[in-house]
């Protein structure tokens, strides 16, 4: 094998997803919907289907009506008229855009800063495209394992982040509202990191695929590409999957000037040539109707009280966790649960961090599967999430309920 891939160990998610199966866990693990896309949306697949050439090739930038749909929706985001032609481009998925992105951007050695914990595809994404990831801590309040916190309190030292720049750092990627922690980065802290990013002439690659679903106190999300002049150098991902509860149909978006776009859309040209032709045509139908169905209003609700359906079990547990501004998952501190000495894991849990036993513990013995964070760390900082474990609230509430019954066993 090629050295950028010989290195891999096994992912979380291809340990955790077959256990929960196998066990018949409740999956509370990878951050998928259990529930049907909006009905507007699934429909919209259905019948792209029957149109002929939604079935061929897409044009290699997006379909157009997506792109369209894309720029009316956004544009209000951003408080600009985006181009549909030269700032959007559609992807297979956030993930392949970021990847794209990368590959557009990072010549053999330039560094890239992310903030750990990180999405832990980022890693491979940068290495694979020849980048060094640098990593810079967003930490908890000392006194986190005590209380319930707020995602909020995590915070990054921007003189931390300073003090990572090397004349070889190019890209930054921000990610916001973040998973695991649930942190939507407020305007000051997102002027903070775009100075940074401006001093030292960065791009930063904003991945954002939470955008549509952020919880009140909260009314407005701020995004770094609206901050001063940040604009210039912001590519900002966003997802056909988490916005419309359709992760597997690989629709995302980047969008960013065109002096930017153009380097991600040279690279995924090359790579995928176009994007799934008949689940864009059904993630514009999404963002076309989203406005009148009160489509991303609903979600929010809806998504509220499956937090405060975990919230208010782990409250009644007395562990402590992260509340998530946004998002759906939630951090929680594992280290008053305690594992019979007894118990035996399997080999693969070598060389892991301990929170992998703690959450391979809870599938096989509690019956509910979260995931380990310390996946989201690079190896030296495992034991920083030996005490957490994620749990995902994007499951029907009769699920999460079941999943209640199960947790109460730790009482
Ligand atoms: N973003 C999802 C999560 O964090 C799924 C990730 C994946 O499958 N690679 O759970």
């Amino acid at each position: 094998p090629a050295e950028r891939v010989s290195h891999f160990g096994r992912d979380v998610w291809s340990i955790f997803t077959p256990l929960a199966l196998e066990t018949k866990a409740i999956n509370l693990g990878q951050g998928y919907m259990n529930f049907a896309p909006p009905a507007t949306v699934q429909n919209a697949a259905k019948e792209a289907l029957d149109v002929v050439e939604a079935n061929q090739y897409s044009h290699p930038r997006g379909r157009p009506r997506l792109r369209n749909a894309l720029a009316t929706s956004y544009s209000k985001q951003f408080n600009r008229e985006l181009d549909a032609e030269t700032e959007i481009l559609v992807t297979a998925g956030a993930n392949e855009g970021m990847f794209a992105t990368f590959a557009g951007f990072l010549d053999a050695g330039d560094e890239v800063i992310c903030m750990e914990p990180f999405f832990d595809q980022y890693i491979p994404n940068i290495t694979m495209n020849g980048g060094k990831p640098v990593y810079v801590p967003l930490r908890p309040p000392a006194d986190a394992a005590d209380r319930v916190i707020s995602s909020h309190e995590w915070k990054l030292d921007i003189n931390e982040l300073k003090s990572k720049i090397t004349p070889k750092t190019k890209m930054i990627v921000l990610n916001t509202p973040h998973n695991p922690i649930g942190k939507v980065f407020d305007e000051d802290e997102l002027r903070a990191i775009g100075q940074v990013a401006e001093e030292n002439n960065l791009v930063i690659l904003s991945d954002e695929v939470y955008d549509r679903l952020y919880y009140p106190p909260l009314n407005k999300f701020p995004r770094i590409a609206n901050i001063d002049n940040l604009w210039e150098r912001t590519i900002t991902v966003g997802s056909g999957g988490k916005s419309f509860a359709a992760t597997g149909w690989r629709v995302g978006w980047l969008i960013g000037p065109e002096h930017l776009i153009k380097h991600a859309f040279a690279a995924q040209t090359r790579v995928v040539f176009c994007v799934n032709s008949p689940c864009q045509e059904a993630v514009a139908a999404g963002l076309e109707n989203a406005l009148t169905e009160g489509i991303f209003e609903n979600q929010i609700q809806q998504y509220l009280h499956k937090r405060s359906i975990l919230s208010k079990l782990f409250d009644e547990l007395n562990l402590p966790y992260t509340m998530p501004e946004g998002a759906y998952y939630i951090l929680v501190n594992t280290s008053k649960i305690e594992i019979p000495k007894d118990f035996k894991f399997p080999e693969i849990l070598n060389d892991r961090g301990d929170d992998f036993k703690m959450c391979y513990w809870l599938t096989k013995h509690i019956g509910v599967c979260a995931i380990p964070p310390s996946e989201f760390y690079e190896r030296e900082h495992w034991p920083l999430a030996a005490h957490f474990a994620r749990f995902a609230f994007c499951k029907t509430d009769e699920v999460l309920e079941q999943a209640v019954v199960r947790l109460r066993e730790l009482e």
